[in-house]
């Protein structure tokens, strides 16, 4: 497997397309200083995947995106793609020419693709783990690298030797099936926690289940007793009923009599008052009657007083007269 070639399109100083052949051998590439020798070294980083800005020599990740000189206006995309050639044995692909490509945009967005066909981030990084291709790994050594190779830690060399021994990818897959195991652990514990809780549960109900069925019982017992109740009840209340009726029957009869009966006792009060009433007009005939005779009882009296004086005075005359007759003889 070579690096065939590399095809550069507004990306940091390539602002035109940009296509680079690599030959079989040894390639040098020869310019001037802050001529954009790095910036090739730069684009194969970013292709394969490189998120660090810093790593780009950038301060986000826009930077990357050609910028616009004196008289060029700046580009809104940046776009690599670096074919790599005889990859049959190296990569896990029956493809003899692999290329990817990664995209960007001003506005963030950035998609990536393996011969033309999108894919993700970590497709391409899982495509040249172990082959010391990669944004991190040996191959790329960029100015002032190979002085920190050899002078930083010993556990950051040996991620370098190790990627070249080619155990990278077990030891993320072990990485990855430690985790996954942890994870499972986790999930044990939970799982025994959830069994625990369904326990408690499970014998709260079986509690409960045997309270409701004693309350079934009772509540049956309750019926059945209830029935009696209501039925001794309904018969107390039928004999008070029937006792009730033939209360009623006889005060009905009495009732009968005594509506019967009122007729005659009227009669009789209205005989009584007519009676009464004669009585009274008779009584009042007989007071008018004696105040008549009481009137010409008066009146005879007071012409027996006249006519008393009248012969009174008539006894005088007659006395006179006697007098004087002798004389007239
Ligand atoms: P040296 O020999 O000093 O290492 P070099 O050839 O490696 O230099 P680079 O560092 O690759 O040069 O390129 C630096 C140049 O790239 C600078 O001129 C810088 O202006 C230009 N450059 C970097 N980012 C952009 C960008 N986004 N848009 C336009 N130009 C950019
Ligand atoms: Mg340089």
């Amino acid at each position: 497997m070579y690096l065939k070639s590399l095809d550069i399109q507004g990306f940091k100083s390539f602002a035109d397309k940009t296509h680079l052949e690599f030959d079989k051998g040894v390639t040098g590439i020869v310019g001037p200083n802050g001529c954009g020798k790095s910036n090739v070294v730069d684009a194969i980083r970013w292709v394969l995947g490189e998120t660090s800005a810093k790593a780009l020599r950038g301060g986000e990740m826009a930077d990357v995106i050609f910028n616009g000189t004196d008289r060029r206006k700046p580009h809104n995309m940046a776009e690599v793609t670096m074919t790599m050639s005889e990859c049959e044995g190296s990569l896990k692909m029956e493809f003899s020419e692999v290329a990817i490509t990664r995209r960007v945009f001003r506005d963030g967005k950035s998609e990536y693709r393996i011969n033309d066909k999108t894919c993700r981030l970590r497709d391409i990084h899982e495509l040249f783990m172990d082959t010391g291709i990669g944004r991190s790994a040996y191959s790329i050594m960029a100015q002032g690298q190979i002085d920190q190779i050899l002078s930083s830690k010993p556990e950051e060399r040996r991620a370098v030797f190790e990627e070249a021994a080619g155990i990278t990818k077990f030891k993320k897959d072990k990485k990855e099936a430690l985790r996954k195991l942890d994870y499972t652990q986790a999930n044990l514990l939970r799982t025994g926690d959830v069994i625990a809780e369904q326990e408690r549960r499970m014998n709260s109900l079986k509690r409960q289940v045997s309270k409701a069925r004693r309350f079934k019982e009772l509540s049956g017992a309750v019926r059945i007793l209830d029935t009696h109740l209501s039925h001794k009840n309904w018969a107390e209340f039928r004999a008070t009923e029937s006792e009730l009726e033939t209360n009623l029957k006889s005060i009905e009869r009495e009732i009968d009599v005594l509506e019967v009966e009122p007729p005659g006792a009227e009669a009789a009060v209205v005989e009584i008052r007519n009676a009464t009433q004669e009585l009274e007009s008779e009584l009042s005939d007989l007071r008018q009657q004696i105040s008549s005779h009481t009137a010409a009882a008066e009146a005879a009296r007071s012409r027996l007083g006249f006519n008393d004086e009248r012969r009174k005075d008539l006894n005088k005359r007659i006395e006179d007269v006697n007098r004087m007759l002798p004389t007239m003889e």
